[in-house]
C-alpha cells in the first residue's frame, strides 16, 4: 500500500501532527505499543518515546532537517541564507542527538521521504526491529528500503 502525495499534502493540514508523524503514531497504536509525544523533559522534545523503554522515534522532515535526498534541495533564490539556516538546524539536531545517547536514550530518526516511500507493513517491521533490538541503533548507519521484488 502507498500513500498518494498530494493526498498526503492535503492531510497535513488537518489536525495535530504531520502526515508522517501520524502514519507512525497508527502503527504504534495498531501494534498495542504506549508511547508519549513531544517529550518535553528531554533534550529536543523528541517526537515519540516508548513508554517503559529509553527508545526514541524521532521522525524529520527532510528538507529542515537536511536529508541528502531530492526533497532536501536547497532554493536557487537567497541560498546562502537557506544554508545558514540549515546548516544551524543540523547542528542542533547533532546536539540535541549527542545528549539524548550521553543519556542512555537510543533512538531510530525517520524521514518523511521514508514514510511517504514504504509501505506501512515495511515500517512497522522497521520499528518493530528497532524496538527488540539490544543493539544501539542510533549508531547502525543503514539504508532502509523497501524490496519490491
Ligand atoms: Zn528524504
Amino acid at each position: 500500500m502507498y500513500y498518494d502525495s498530494k493526498l498526503m499534502k492535503q492531510k497535513t493540514l488537518r489536525g495535530k501532527g504531520t502526515y508522517p508523524e501520524k502514519i507512525v503514531r497508527r502503527i504504534l497504536t495498531d501494534e498495542g505499543i504506549k508511547y508519549y509525544l513531544n517529550v518535553k523533559s528531554l533534550p529536543g522534545k523528541p517526537d515519540v518515546l516508548i513508554k517503559g523503554t529509553k527508545k526514541i522515534i524521532i521522525i524529520n522532515g527532510c528538507f529542515w532537517h537536511r536529508h541528502a535526498c531530492k526533497q532536501s534541495l536547497i532554493p536557487s533564490k537567497n541560498q546562502s541564507s537557506w544554508l545558514r539556516r540549515l546548516q544551524y538546524n543540523q547542528m542542533r539536531d547533532f546536539f540535541v542527538l549527542t545528549q539524548l545517547v550521553l543519556l542512555g536514550y537510543d533512538f531510530i530518526i525517520l524521514w518523511e521521504c521514508e514514510i511517504k516511500n514504504n509501505s506501512t507493513q515495511f515500517l512497522t517491521s522497521l520499528l518493530i526491529d528497532f524496538l527488540k533490538s539490544d543493539e544501539k541503533y542510533s549508531f547502525i548507519n543503514t539504508k532502509r528500503k523497501e524490496q519490491h521484488d
